[in-house]
């Protein structure tokens, strides 16, 4: 296989020389952070009180972390460390567990981050003779403009869609021939149902590939995705603490995203005790934003589970490669004393053929206990007048699950198209339990 790439010397710049850069990068961003009230205090107290006191990589460890309640306190500009009249553009998170934080762009921060995203879709072998057709929502989400910019400078056409509305998306990918989408993994199990419901022929449309990203999915959606819509899937990781979009991707080899080290510095820690964790282990990311000086963050912690391929790539790039985010630490579901990620009930019923597209967790409480029940969409086919073998698959995939999980999980069966869909990032898990206060 040949491969491409947007900046060759960068991407497969060896280790000791990416380094040398990092540092450098780091040492600028320590010099933007310290123009922003909130670093000004939060360094000052960790003794750091100009660049020059980072002397190498390891000096990182001396910046303390910063988190999003510490976003949200700085709330709206204890982070911002230019004149506002330098300021371009601002994107929020989408606030999926709270009140959202707000990121700051130069016209310089802009341009950096657009060359992290075409870098990223031109790794997936796009070229200028691609047509792009973005159906994430735009807006104040990062992944809407991010994906834009970032296509344009690859040269492709831009069809920004944005989410929702599947009939008008398969219209305009058979109208303009659309080669390559990019959406949340959940939107794309939703296009598909919806192509064999509206009876849209695959054989019309030119889709080759997709970026799928934004939320946690598993190897056997990203699987159940290419063999449904016959086409590649690579997984996009970003968010708007970092830019948004472009923070890691995977190249074709489709085995574990790039982390753009020339961009970010990643740390994986434990979770608990913050310490870091030998190379290859899986624990909470932390990232360091090399390339905004308008909003610089050092050192956040992004809740996100993850950990390092060891072994170098066959891309030839140097970037280390992340493997599959398994979901955040705050996703994490506590069941009569049991800890689970939703991505593991996932991986279960993603993997049987007769299950839909969609599914969602519930959690209540049954007098003192918690209870689990699973809902997941079957295949049209299964729902005929014999009952056995719908009852055969809930015993079958309840088994399974607690076998997985050791919870005895309540299974429900619900005919395709029937459980609640999002445009944006799905929402898998209702919580019914009573809030501790
Ligand atoms: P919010 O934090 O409000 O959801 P963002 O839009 O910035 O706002 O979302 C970023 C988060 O989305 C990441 O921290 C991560 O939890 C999740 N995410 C993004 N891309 C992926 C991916 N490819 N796999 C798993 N999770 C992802
Ligand atoms: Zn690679």
């Amino acid at each position: 296989m040949t491969y491409q790439y947007w900046n060759q010397k960068m991407e497969t710049l060896p280790r000791a020389e990416l380094e040398a850069y990092q540092l450098d990068r780091l040492r600028a961003a320590v010099g933007w952070s310290l123009r922003t009230p909130f670093y000004q205090e939060r360094l000052k107290q960790a003794g750091i009180r100009s660049e020059a006191d980072i002397k190498t990589l390891a000096d990182i460890r001396r910046i303390p972390f910063t988190t999003k309640h510490d976003l949200r306190n700085g709330f709206p500009y204890g982070f911002l460390s230019i004149p506002k009249e330098e300021v371009v553009r601002l994107h929020a998170s989408s606030g999926t567990t709270g009140t959202p934080t707000t990121i700051y762009f130069s016209k310089d921060d802009i341009s950096r981050w657009t060359s992290f995203v075409a870098r990223s879709i031109y790794a997936t072998g796009c070229a200028k003779t691609d047509v792009f057709q973005n159906m994430i929502t735009y807006g104040l989400f990062t992944g809407g403009l991010g994906f834009h910019y970032g296509g344009e400078a690859v040269g492709m056409m831009v069809i920004p869609s944005g989410a929702g509305n599947t009939a008008r998306q398969f219209k305009l990918m058979q109208d303009f021939g659309t080669t390559v989408v990019h959406a949340t993994p959940s939107f794309l199990l939703h296009v598909e149902a919806k192509m064999r419901e509206e009876g849209v022929s695959r054989g019309n449309l030119r889709l080759k590939r997709a970026f799928a990203g934004a939320e946690p999915y598993s190897e056997d959606t990203r699987k159940r995705i290419e063999t449904l819509l016959a086409i590649d899937v690579y997984n996009s990781y970003g968010l708007s603490e970092m830019n948004g979009p472009g923070v890691a991707f995977e190249c074709q080899c489709k085995n574990g995203l790039h982390l753009w080290e020339d961009g970010f510095i990643p740390e994986i820690v434990d979770p608990d005790t913050l310490e870091p964790l030998p190379d290859g282990e899986t624990g909470e990311l932390i990232l360091t934003c090399l390339c905004r000086e308008a909003t610089p963050i050092l050192r956040y912690r992004t809740r996100d589970l993850s950990g390092f391929y060891t072994e170098p790539c066959s891309c030839g790039r140097t970037h280390r490669r992340l493997r599959r985010i398994t979901g955040r630490t705050d996703d994490m579901l506590i069941i009569n004393g049991v800890n689970l990620f939703p991505s593991q009930i996932e991986e279960v019923i993603m993997s049987m053929k007769e299950v839909g597209n969609n599914y969602l967790i519930v959690v209540e409480k049954d007098g003192a206990m918690d209870r689990l029940t699973v809902k997941a969409e079957v295949n049209q086919s299964i729902f005929m007048d014999d009952t056995r073998p719908l009852n055969a698959l809930k015993e079958r995939i309840r088994k399974t699950l607690q076998g997985m999980i050791t919870i005895n999980p309540r299974v429900e069966l619900h005919e395709s198209g029937s459980l609640p869909v999002s445009e944006g990032k799905a929402k898998r898990v209702q919580d019914k339990r009573p809030k501790d206060v």
